[in-house]
């Protein structure tokens, strides 16, 4: 008998408030520099962002006793507060019927190659505290009624360790993450964008800030300092880079800022690409329920006519709905799946269609059209897989609304919030860029290439290839607590010093960024940058393209080089800084995505590498797709990452193998207990960036 869920029920799961933050204390100390009257704040850690994972790290750091505090651009903005799903996941490992093997999770973890084994294993066994705390702080994970907890599968994930508290699962791990940090009394400096760290050799003394509360005559941008002898970067994914986003507005994360730090990034050719109504109107990911209901899925022309190109690319409408239904758990892009009638041939579908000027629609109060000559649509005629999840789930209504609304009443809901009715009327959607794999390369405790700077969340390159979904979540959990771990046990290490020269450089070259006069400003540098990934970079790629692109996006980093972006008042000045940081960033995905295709490096994870004398071609109904021939992954290149580092010269790039784990050295407590106990374990040479 199916349990009707009650309203106040849903509403507290969709419409999460988040705590209010309490007045900010002020500053008694000041610097005169370059002609500025700056204010001075200090604190013995600064972490950047206020994402899930910035919040774990400065609870962790405060717990310890460190002197914390957060910096960010919009204290309740970011992915983790506003991005969501139909049932938006945690991936952790799992804790019902017979449990988990760790190593087990980790090769499930790195199973896409280019993930470092040993991180792998941090994030699979750390997960356990990382979900018991949330749950601790009061994150409500559904469970079962022996305490285990509810599971499911979800993308890349074979066993289903998935779980969620429902669309908005990181949203309240951001507030009952925010709660404890407000507890704890850890000052969280709202409005405040950092705009250069202050690197000195090994030393970081912290960041050059604009904040709108420290404008003022002697300060008509609001610069600061923040003298810190420990940075964490958690700023989250650069999700400004494409124009083709389902991240929120407004994300820039702290990419380009590394780049301008000099910091080793790894990976950045990994990114997740999948189907979303994007960031125009309200950004959100389509995955689970949402096709799993099996909407009907079509695409509208210039002149109003409805097409039903999907029936142009599956054999059978059994074929066509079942892959529907399956974009629910195998959600990104992949180039595998868009061979034998797999599941990403409607991402490429939507892609092309999209790309022909179509708009594509999704609606739930139609089933799937039968494809040309093929049988209706009939639940009884699914593949098997998909036959017997929705009857066991009881999702067997006759409309896809209802069947949604049976399975998860909260995705209904959430949209309704938005003013979106997806019971009345169909929802366009596009194929979008939605995570970043890559980023700064960190040890296994989370240190970037730079001793005194850490990077946490999405900030860090911690992913391989692929992820399950959920995995992201996981790692800024296990990554936000470990790097405080080792920051409580290695602060001593960091002595503050003179800051006056290094601060100065960064005032200098931040005031030279903004060009009076240049022909730059940064609605240009946007459209030019986000069309160009949109266009090049996308889950199509060309060589050609990229090393077109690549050369174009260096010479525009020369015009911001030589000419600064012009800004219409001072208030512009930050966003000014993050797109001179995003246009290096996309530079730098371009480097290594053309160092990677020039090596002979085939499709893998979110891109497709087309190539007219690739092995493999998508086939559709209509026969093989030969301009989407692409080239197959090498298996040698798994075991590779791609690293890249900025310099006077511009960008250079090595590869490495991945660090390996050795399986066969097992912990014994007797012997490993000591290195615990004096710290020792924090100093073990292993894992490094
Ligand atoms: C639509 C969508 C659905 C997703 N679903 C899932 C899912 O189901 N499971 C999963 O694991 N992952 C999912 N992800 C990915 C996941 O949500 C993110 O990777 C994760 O939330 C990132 O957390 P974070 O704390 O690293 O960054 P964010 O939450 O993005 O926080 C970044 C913070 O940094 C601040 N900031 C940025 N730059 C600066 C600066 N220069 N100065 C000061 N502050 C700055 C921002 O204001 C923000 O507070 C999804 C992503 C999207 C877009």
């Amino acid at each position: 008998m199916p349990i009707e869920v009650p309203q106040h029920i849903l509403d507290a799961l969709t419409d999460v408030e988040m705590p209010r933050l309490p007045p900010d204390a002020g500053v008694a100390e000041r610097l005169a520099l370059g002609g500025l009257d700056l204010p001075v704040y200090r604190a013995a850690c600064l972490v950047v962002g206020s994402g899930a994972a910035g919040l774990r790290a400065a609870v962790e750091l405060a717990r310890r006793g460190v002197q914390v505090a957060v910096a960010s651009q919009s204290a309740w903005g970011g992915t983790s507060a506003c991005s969501g799903s139909d049932k938006q996941t945690i991936h952790t490992a799992n804790t019902a019927d017979r449990g988990d093997d760790f190593h087990a999770m980790a090769a499930a973890l790195s199973a896409g190659g280019a993930m470092d084994a040993d991180t792998a294993y941090v994030e699979a066994v750390g997960s356990l505290r990382s979900m018991a705390s949330l749950q601790y702080l009061g994150l409500p994970l559904p469970q079962d009624g022996l305490g285990g907890t509810l599971r499911y599968q979800t993308d890349h994930d074979e066993v289903g360790r998935a779980t969620s508290c429902g669309p908005r699962t990181s949203r309240l791990m951001v507030r009952v993450l925010a709660d404890e940090a407000l507890r704890l009394g850890v000052p969280i400096l709202n409005q405040t964008t950092v705009l250069r760290l202050l690197v000195e050799g090994a030393r970081c003394h912290g960041a050059l800030l604009a904040r709108a509360r420290d404008r003022g005559a002697g300060n008509p941008y609001g610069l600061g300092l923040f003298l810190a002898p420990v940075t964490v970067l958690a700023g989250g994914g650069p999700g400004e880079m494409y124009r083709d986003s389902v991240y929120p507005n407004g994300c820039f994360g702290t990419l380009g800022l590394a780049v301008e730090a000099g910091l080793d990034l790894v990976n950045l050719t990994e990114s997740q690409f999948g189907i979303g109504t994007r960031r125009e109107g309200f950004p959100w990911n389509l995955s689970g329920t949402y096709v799993q209901a099996l909407p009907h899925i079509y695409s509208v022309d210039a002149d109003g006519h409805e097409h039903h190109f999907l029936g142009a690319y599956y054999r059978t409408t059994r074929e066509l709905a079942s892959n529907i239904f399956r974009k629910g758990y195998q959600w990104p892009f992949h180039a595998t799946r868009m061979l034998d009638f797999g599941s990403s041939l409607i991402d490429l579908a939507i892609a092309r269609e999209s790309a022909s000027g179509r708009r594509v629609f999704m609606d739930f109060n139609r089933n799937p059209l039968p494809v040309a000559g093929g049988a209706a649509f009939s639940l009884d005629d699914l593949d098997d897989d998909v036959r017997a999840y929705l009857g066991k789930a009881g999702a067997v209504q006759a409309q896809p609304i209802d069947r949604l609304r049976h399975m998860n009443p909260l995705s209904i809901e959430l949209y309704r919030r938005y003013k979106v009715d997806i019971a009345a009327e169909p929802l366009e959607f596009a194929v979008n860029n939605q995570h970043m794999n890559g980023g700064v390369a960190v040890d296994i405790w989370g240190r970037s290439s730079h001793p005194a700077i850490y990077a946490v969340g999405e900030a860090a390159g911690t992913h391989g290839v692929t992820r399950p979904g959920g995995a992201a979540l996981n790692a800024g959990q296990v990554f936000g607590t470990r790097a405080a771990e080792h920051i409580a046990a290695t602060l001593a290490d960091h002595v503050a010093g003179d800051v006056a020269e290094c601060a100065g450089k960064a005032v200098a070259a931040v005031l030279a960024g903004l060009g009076a006069g240049s022909g730059l400003t940064v609605a240009a540098v946007r459209d030019e940058v986000q069309a160009r990934m949109s266009d090049a970079a996308g889950i199509l790629c060309k060589a050609g393209a990229v090393r077109a692109a690549l050369a174009e996006a260096r010479a525009l980093n020369g015009r911001i080089a030589d000419d600064g972006i012009a800004i219409d008042r001072p208030s512009e000045v930050a966003r000014a800084v993050q797109w001179r940081q995003m246009a290096l960033a996309s530079e730098a995905v371009l480097t290594a995505l053309d160092h990677y295709i020039a090596q002979g490096g085939g499709s893998r994870g979110a891109r497709a590498i087309l190539d007219p004398a690739g092995d493999a071609v998508p086939v559709s109904a209509g026969g093989p797709l030969e301009d989407v021939r692409f080239r197959s992954e090498r298996r040698e290149d798994r075991e590779r990452q791609i690293l890249l580092r900025h310099g006077e010269g511009g960008f250079m790039v090595r590869e490495r193998k991945t660090r390996a784990l050795d399986q066969t050295e097992r912990p014994f407590f007797e012997r490993d207990w000591p290195a615990w106990l004096t710290g020792g374990v924090y100093r073990a040479e292993q894992g490094g960036a």
